[in-house]
Formats: structure tokens, C-alpha cells, sequence
């Protein structure tokens, strides 16, 4: 049968695609690509012609048969999104669920993704982290979830587009107490890549002046805080209770 690549292109450097990157894309029969416009433009730059398929998540449920059909037909399909890894908040992972209940061999490549770009960089403890793609959008909905990593022994990490960073923020600072690690990472692998570094209040005024532009990856810091210890008084009250009651 044939098989399915799962090929990373750049987050913004073209420089980052791989060779093994490009010798697949170019050596498979088809590219299935996210936006066969914006991949078009990619692939010219890096140099690969090769004819391409859309899927993208609108069309994902219907075409995956017809993709899985082709690779049972031998076929090679080589999946790309617009940037970045594929699967990692983008699509492809229903194709590669299919794939794998077909037994279609499923190849996926290394290569450039953001939040792991973002993590390397950010300073913070990379074991253990949690990934969580992007948040849902309503304070409500994002409340759960900021709860959740003001309590976690993990560094957490989050997509969030510029003209709602403002706001996250604001929602942020009121779960996460002032003196909690943040880190703003954007527009990575590009002329203007920065780590904005500092607490949720520092990041809150700093982008109050400063309107977010491009694109960002928002790191939080694990939670550092040793559980609290008893105080020999106390614990000797409380030895002292039990045997009283005992
Ligand atoms: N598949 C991609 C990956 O592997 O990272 C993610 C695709 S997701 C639709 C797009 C989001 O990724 C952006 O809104 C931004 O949060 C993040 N992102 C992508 N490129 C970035 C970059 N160069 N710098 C910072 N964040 C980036």
C-alpha cells in the first residue's frame, strides 16, 4: 500500500524546512495541504513542485476516505498545514487515526513546531509540561482551565491569537496570583522574535502599552510551592490531640 508523511514546514524561517522535509514533498505522488494557496507559495519558495490535494478541517470527514482509498491504491501522501507541524492544533490527526485502522504505514517527520520552539526558549523546566493548543475563547470557559495550571507541577503552554491576548491576560491575572512566571513568545523564527518574560501583572501593563502583534505562544511557569510543613509545636499539639482522643 502507500503511506501518509506528516511533513513540519517553517513557523517563519524558510530555512527550517529539512532536506528529508523537502525530498519527501517531493518524491510523493500527492501534497495534501491545509490551503493549497498559502502551501503553493511555500512550496515555490523552498523550491518543491509537486501537485496537491486540499484538507483542511471543513472537508476533513469526507475527504479522508478518499484519501485513505488512494494510499490502499498505493498511492503516497505527504500532509502539510499551513505552518508548523501538522496535528499539532491543526489538522490531520483524524487522517492518521484512519491510517492506522486501515494498517496505511503513517511516517511522521521532525521538524519546527511553536510550542516546542517556545518552551526551549522560555527558561522554564521543559519535564514535565502541558500542551493545551488554544484555549476556548469565553472568560468562563478559560477559568477552568487557568485554575487548572495555577495548581500544576508542569509548565503549561497555550496558543493564543494577538487580538485576544489583551484580554486572556486580564483573565489570567485573576486566578493566577501576581508574583507567577510568565512568558509571551513571539513571532518565533522571524525578524521580530521576542521573549516577553515577566509576572502576570508585568505582562498585563507591558501589553497594556504595547499592542500584541503577530503571533505568540504563552508559557506559564509550574507551580513551585513546597505543600506546607508543620512546625514542630504544632506537630506535637496535634500527636498530642490524637492520643488525648485515642
Ligand atoms: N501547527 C503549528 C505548530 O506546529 O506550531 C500551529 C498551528 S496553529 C493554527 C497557529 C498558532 O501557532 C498561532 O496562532 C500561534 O499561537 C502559534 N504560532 C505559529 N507560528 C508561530 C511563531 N512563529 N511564533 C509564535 N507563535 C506561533
Amino acid at each position: 500500500s502507500g503511506k501518509l508523511y506528516l511533513v513540519p514546514t517553517p513557523i517563519g524561517n524558510l530555512d527550517d524546512i529539512t532536506i528529508r522535509a523537502k525530498k519527501v514533498l517531493t518524491n510523493a505522488d500527492y501534497i495534501a495541504a491545509e490551503d493549497t494557496r498559502t502551501s503553493g507559495i511555500l512550496l515555490e519558495k523552498i523550491g518543491v513542485h509537486n501537485r496537491m490535494l486540499s484538507f483542511h478541517k471543513y472537508n476533513s470527514k469526507e475527504r479522508a476516505p478518499e484519501l485513505i482509498k488512494l494510499m490502499q491504491d498505493g498511492v503516497t501522501i505527504a500532509e502539510i498545514s499551513d505552518a508548523g507541524m501538522p496535528v499539532i492544533s491543526d489538522p490531520g490527526y483524524i487522517l492518521v487515526e484512519d491510517c492506522i485502522k486501515h494498517d496505511i504505514p503513517v511516517v511522521p517527520l521532525p521538524g519546527p513546531s511553536a510550542f516546542a520552539t517556545a518552551l526551549i526558549g522560555s527558561g522554564f523546566d521543559a519535564q514535565p509540561f502541558t500542551y493545551y493548543g488554544f484555549l476556548p475563547r469565553k472568560q468562563s470557559e478559560q477559568k477552568p482551565y487557568f485554575e487548572e495550571m495555577n495548581k500544576a507541577k508542569a509548565t503549561s503552554i497555550f496558543y493564543e491569537a494577538p487580538h485576544r491576548l489583551v484580554k486572556t491576560l486580564k483573565n489570567m491575572a485573576q486566578v493566577f496570583p501576581a508574583d507567577r512566571k510568565i512568558v509571551a513568545a513571539r513571532e518565533l523564527t522571524k525578524i521580530h522574535e521576542e521573549f516577553i518574560r515577566g509576572t502576570v501583572a508585568e505582562l498585563n501593563s507591558y501589553f497594556a502599552k504595547t499592542k500584541p502583534r503577530g503571533e505568540f505562544v504563552i508559557l506559564v511557569s509550574a507551580n513551585t510551592e513546597k505543600p506546607k510543613q508543620l512546625a514542630w509545636p504544632e506537630l506535637i499539639q496535634l500527636v498530642n490531640n490524637v492520643v488525648k482522643q485515642g
